[in-house]
């Protein structure tokens, strides 16, 4: 291990993990070894590594749930940062909660707590960091529109916090300004709206329908939820069905039967395997029918 680590195992010692498997922190259960790997509770940890790997060249990437990101079956040179860290603080119409937090449960403490606006958000995997770059969005509501305010840790020259207004975002359908930025911004805190003053049992019978109907149209398993992004005016799960791709696979990875834009690990795949699916289905979409899909998740690691 390079002497650029030394303070990195100065700060966080015991708690550092060599060579952990990155397929143990993705949804889709792929990914090879991060030379080094940490899991974070507090975002003064997560500051604390993240300043120290950069101050000492060394390449890191930050990990939410892991929902939207293949890792390569080489792995990741550097330090993965795995975000726990948990903090929600309440005042009337809005929410203010760490990036660590998953999602859904910051959802389902909303409701019960009679606060509305967040509903949309309970059946979508990963983190409130995750979901503020990728604008992750569900049943109508996405993070654009629940978004007010974002903390983030600037990494330009000397790290230095700053905080960001939705505005700033640049959101778009899955896209946001942050998105594909690795090494250059952490988001640490976000700041959501909701509105006080509704009955939580209804809250949560809307939430529970959502969950319901998700149930109902995607498929269980090891995946990355939807691969591609919807293209204008039409679905990428129609199109790889149109195409006669349900159902095709590559190794241990095969285009689901049941939505054809979700991609499922039978647990045998390889990240070689997903990565060579999704470049069939594209070349093959393209070919039918002159569309170029365009990737919603993120690679991640040595290709
Ligand atoms: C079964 C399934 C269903 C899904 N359904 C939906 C859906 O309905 N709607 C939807 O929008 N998405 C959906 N997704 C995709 C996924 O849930 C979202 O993209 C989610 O927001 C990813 O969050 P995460 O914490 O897992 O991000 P990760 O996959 O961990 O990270 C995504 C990217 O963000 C970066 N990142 C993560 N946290 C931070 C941070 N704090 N600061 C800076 N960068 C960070 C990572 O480096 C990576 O580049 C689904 C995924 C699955 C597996």
């Amino acid at each position: 291990m390079s002497d650029a680590y030394r303070p990195l195992y100065a700060r966080f010692g015991a708690v550092l993990q060599r060579n952990e498997p990155l397929a143990r922190y993705t949804v889709a259960r792929l990914g090879g070894p991060a030379d080094v790997l940490l899991t974070v509770s507090e975002i003064a940890d997560l500051v604390d590594a993240i300043t120290l790997a950069h101050q000492h060249g060394i390449p890191w990437r930050v990990l939410g749930g892991g929902a939207n990101v293949l890792a390569a079956d080489a792995g990741f040179r550097g330090l993965v940062i795995v975000n726990h860290a948990k903090l929600e603080r309440y005042e009337t119409d809005q929410v203010i909660a760490a990036s660590g937090m998953h999602l859904s449960t910051l959802a389902r403490h909303c409701m019960s707590r009679g606060l509305s606006g967040l509903e949309w958000a309970v059946s979508v995997p990963g983190t409130l960091g995750g979901a503020v770059i990728n604008n992750a969005g569900a049943h109508g509501g996405d993070m654009s529109g629940s978004l007010r305010w974002i903390e983030l840790l600037c990494l330009n020259d000397q790290p230095h916090m700053v905080v960001w207004s939705v505005s700033q975002m640049d959101y778009a359908y899955r896209h946001s300004a942050l998105k594909g930025t690795h090494g250059r911004y952490v988001v640490l805190m976000a700041t959501l709206k909701v509105t006080p003053g509704h009955d939580p049992a209804e809250l949560n019978a809307t939430a529970d329908g959502f969950v319901a109907h998700r149930k109902q149209t995607q498929p269980p398993g090891a995946s990355l939820g939807s691969i591609f992004k919807n293209p204008p005016g039409d679905h990428a799960g129609r199109l790889i069905e149109a195409a006669g791709l349900k159902g095709f696979a590559i190794g241990g990875v095969q285009i689901s039967s049941v939505h054809a834009n979700f991609f499922i690990n039978n647990r045998q795949g390889t990240a070689s395997d997903y990565r060579a699916l999704i470049d069939h289905a594209r070349e093959t979409v393209l070919k039918r029918f002159g569309v170029t899909l365009e990737l919603e998740i993120e690679y991640l690691g040595d290709w």
